[in-house]
């Protein structure tokens, strides 16, 4: 006979495959995952150049759009100069309309090497079917113009038929962190592609910028960079001996600040310090999982 506690479990296993059926999206794990010879972990440093954009969206306070311009201005130089120091290449998720409002930063970022992804057009995915193809197709056009590249990656919640149709090769979603190595997901036309997970610990707008997430500010305080490099540094270590992925996601409103950029510095020495720490754009991790690890799905 079926314990109650059988029949819940099954209700909520049902309940569940229905939720899943609704978002019509799956996920596929790359079952033994390894790095090439020679590689002990990966670290992605993305940087977000959501300046103003996100701010505007939400209708926020005038001084609120202002500290995002700071990092237009300002925050964005010095994250590039840091890690061109350290011979970084990093990634910088871009909306499209920053190409209109600050393009000397981004043009600069590609004559050093860093990778230019799309981050939507103006920092929100529409709902309407055919704006959401706009905004895309808008925000690739942009950066592809400016910077002389197409971009393959983004991070947004946009379609996966979309970003194929696009020409995107991989996704990096906020809302699906299932593992802390690359992974497959899918929806249920078939459209398949290569996701980063992504995990809020590592970004420094959930350390340093109160408010956010409409978190009020009694809620979530500044963190002393400090603390922040503590648990950055402990994870790094522990996904360091486990041999994971670790991605160090930045926003050159938050990070630019000086102390910040200080801290960065004082936890890429202690990384370096360690042998076999690869240090890709999401581009060439993407296109090394892609050939190593391909899709079973499609
Ligand atoms: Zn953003």
């Amino acid at each position: 006979m079926q314990s109650e506690r059988d029949l819940a479990l099954k209700n909520n296993l049902a309940e569940i495959k229905s939720a899943s059926k609704r978002f019509q999206s799956g996920y596929s794990r790359i079952e033994n995952f390894r790095y090439p010879e020679g590689v002990q972990l990966a670290v992605n440093f993305e940087i977000h150049f959501d300046a103003q954009l996100r701010r505007r969206v939400r209708n926020e306070p005038i001084m609120q759009m202002t500290r995002g311009e700071f990092g237009g201005r300002v925050g964005i130089w010095r994250l590039m100069d840091l890690f061109d120091t350290y011979g970084i290449k990093a990634t910088i998720f871009t909306p499209g309309r920053i190409c209109e409002l600050y393009p000397e930063s981004l043009k600069e970022a590609v004559k050093r090497g860093h990778e230019v992804g799309n981050h939507m057009w103006e920092h929100r995915v529409p709902t309407e079917p055919e704006l959401e193809k706009d905004h895309l197709r808008k925000a690739t056009t942009a950066v592809e113009e400016l910077c002389g590249k197409r971009p393959v990656g983004s991070r947004s919640r946009h379609k996966l038929s979309s970003l194929k149709s696009e020409g995107y090769i991989y996704v990096s979603r906020d809302d699906e962190p299932l593992d802390d190595v690359p992974y497959y997901l899918y929806d249920n036309k078939g459209n398949c592609m290569l996701n980063f997970p992504f995990h809020f610990v590592l970004d420094d707008a959930m350390h340093y910028y109160s408010g956010f997430f409409e978190s009020g500010i009694a809620g979530q305080r500044p963190s002393d960079p400090s603390k922040v490099y503590d648990i950055w540094l402990s994870a790094f270590r522990q996904l360091y001996k486990m041999g994971r992925h670790m991605t160090i996601c930045l926003h050159n409103f938050v990070s630019g600040r000086a102390f910040r950029v200080a801290m960065l510095e004082r936890l890429i020495i202690e990384m370096k310090k360690m042998p076999r720490v690869w240090f890709p754009t999401y581009e060439e991790m993407a296109r090394y999982c892609l050939d190593r690890f391909p899709p079973r799905l499609n």
